[in-house]
């Protein structure tokens, strides 16, 4: 599926909450947190004013909302994450793509393009809803990978055994001999 591994950044900006007021700049015109940083990493979201107090020189990026869900915008994200695969929308004129999975609609039309992980219908031919669904599917082609690995590891081991009999089918090697003949290390 996806070759680029996962951000570790990626599962935290998913899980943050954003659209709160700033605990340090409440009283001023724009205090919600719609900001996050990718170099920071932490779960937490951060106002213009501590952008430009903390975060100057790292990587920010915004988060907007459409009909209380965060979006972020695809000309921002793409330059931090392979966004492959992910439904984008236009909203204020803008390519958006979703952070997480939003409930399903309660009578949802058939239509031929769902996302894989949630079953949500898509208006494109893409795979996912939201970069949330596209972590989910990262994370088990991650796990598939692991799990290919340990079992090939396995094989080769037993091919290894196996091929090893084929040649020496008739020299019982004597473990006692064989010990007692590996030089030891003379010490310092
Ligand atoms: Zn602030
Ligand atoms: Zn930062
Ligand atoms: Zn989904």
């Amino acid at each position: 599926m996806d070759a680029m591994p996962v951000p570790p950044w990626l599962e935290k900006l998913l899980a943050t909450a954003f659209f709160t007021v700033c605990r340090s700049h409440g009283a001023a015109a724009r205090s919600e947190c719609n900001m996050y940083c990718l170099d920071c990493s932490v779960d937490d979201a951060f106002c213009l004013y501590c952008r430009s107090s903390k975060h100057r020189d790292h990587r920010v990026i915004q988060i907007r909302r459409s009909s209380y869900h965060d979006v972020v915008r695809v000309s921002e994200i793409q330059k931090v994450l392979d966004i492959t695969g992910v439904q984008t929308y236009v909203i204020n004129s803008a390519r958006v793509l979703f952070l997480n999975e939003r409930p399903l609609p309660k009578f949802g039309k058939t239509v031929s393009h769902v996302c894989e992980i949630c079953g949500r219908s898509l208006l494109d031919p893409f795979r996912f809803c939201s970069l949330g669904c596209k972590l989910v599917g990262m994370r088990r082609n991650e796990e598939v990978k692991e799990r290919r690995l340990i079992l090939s590891s396995k094989e080769e081991e037993e091919l290894r055994e196996a091929s090893q009999q084929d040649i020496y089918p008739r020299t019982p090697p004597s473990r006692s001999r064989r010990r007692k003949g590996i030089p030891q290390r003379a010490p310092f």
